[in-house]
C-alpha cells in the first residue's frame, strides 16, 4: 500500500474529487480526516470509508474561518497523533455558493475566501504541525483556470474562480520554496473539467456538456478518481524529489 501509517486531512472530502480522494488514500492505507462544510456528507464519506475497511473521521467546518481551519487540523492530531498529508480540495464556484441575486462583492469574496484563503488558512496550521514531525506533503487543488482563461459564454468575463486558482499556484510555489527545508513538499493540481457537483450545472446542459468534451484533445471530462490518483501519487512518497509544480490533469486542455 502506498499511503501505509500516513495520516491524511483532507478538505471538501464530502463530495467529488475530495471524496474520491478520501476513499482512494484510505484504501491505500491512510487514515483520513474528512473534513467538510456538510456535516451529513463529511458522515457519508467516512462510512464508506469504514464500510471498505478503512480508519476515518468526520469533522465539519468552514475552511474560510481562521478557528475551524485551526480546529481541523488540531482535531485531526488529537485522534491520530500526526499529520502527514492535507489535500485542500474544498473549492466553490460562483456558480454553486451563491444565490443568484448576489451582489460582484458577495461574489467575489465568498470565491476568494473559499478557494485561496481556504487554502491558506488550514496550511498555515498544518505547516505549524509538520514541522514538528517529520515533514509532509501538500496538495492544493488549483484548476486549468488558474493557468487559462475561461471559455467565453459559460464563465469568461468578470469571474473571481480563475483568479483564485491562479492565486493557489503562486501560493503553492511561495510555500514549497520556503517549506523545503522543513521535508515539507507543495504542489498543486490542475485538473480539467471533471463530473462533480460543482461543474453539474453545465455538464447537464447536452450543448454545454458537448463543447466542453470537445475542448479536452481527449475527447471526454476527467472522473474524480483520475484527479485522485494524481493526488495520490504527490503524496506519496514516489514523489519525494518534487515540490512547487502545478500538474495539469486535463486531458489535455491545457496542451492546445
Ligand atoms: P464539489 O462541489 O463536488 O466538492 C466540493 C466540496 O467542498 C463540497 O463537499 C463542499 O461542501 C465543500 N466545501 C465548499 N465550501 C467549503 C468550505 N468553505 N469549507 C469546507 N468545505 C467546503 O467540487 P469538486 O469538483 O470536487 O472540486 C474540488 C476542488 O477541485 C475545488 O477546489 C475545485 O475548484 C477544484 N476543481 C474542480 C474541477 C471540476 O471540474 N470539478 C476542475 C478543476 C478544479
Amino acid at each position: 500500500m502506498r499511503l501505509n501509517n500516513k495520516i491524511a486531512l483532507i478538505t471538501g472530502a464530502g463530495s467529488g474529487i475530495g471524496k474520491a480522494t478520501a476513499i482512494r488514500f484510505a484504501t491505500e492505507g491512510a487514515s483520513v480526516a474528512v473534513v467538510d462544510l456538510s456535516k451529513t456528507d463529511a458522515q457519508k464519506t467516512v462510512s464508506k470509508i469504514e464500510n471498505l475497511g478503512g480508519k476515518a473521521i468526520a469533522i465539519s467546518g468552514d475552511v474560510s474561518i481562521g478557528v475551524d481551519a485551526e480546529s481541523m487540523v488540531s482535531s485531526t492530531v488529537d485522534v491520530f497523533n500526526r499529520l502527514d498529508i492535507l489535500i485542500n480540495s474544498a473549492g466553490v464556484t460562483a456558480r454553486n455558493a451563491l444565490s443568484p441575486g448576489s451582489n460582484p462583492e458577495e461574489i467575489w469574496d465568498r470565491v476568494l475566501e473559499v478557494n485561496l484563503k481556504g487554502t491558506y488558512l488550514i496550511s498555515s496550521y498544518a505547516v505549524k504541525n509538520m514541522q514538528k514531525g517529520n515533514g509532509g506533503s501538500i496538495v492544493n487543488l488549483s484548476s486549468i483556470m488558474g493557468l487559462v482563461g475561461y471559455p467565453a459564454g459559460i464563465g469568461g468575463g468578470l469571474n473571481p474562480y480563475p483568479p483564485s486558482k491562479g492565486g493557489v499556484i503562486q501560493l503553492t510555489k511561495n510555500m514549497a520554496i520556503d517549506f523545503a527545508k522543513d521535508n515539507i513538499r507543495v504542489n498543486c493540481l490542475c485538473p480539467g473539467f471533471v463530473e462533480t457537483d460543482l461543474t453539474k450545472s453545465l455538464t447537464e446542459d447536452p450543448k454545454i456538456r458537448e463543447s466542453l468534451e470537445n475542448r479536452h484533445p481527449i475527447g471526454r471530462l476527467g472522473k474524480p478518481e483520475e484527479i485522485a490518483s494524481a493526488a495520490l501519487y504527490l503524496s506519496s512518497d514516489e514523489a519525494s524529489y518534487i515540490t512547487g509544480v502545478s500538474l495539469a490533469v486535463d486531458g489535455g486542455y491545457t496542451a492546445q
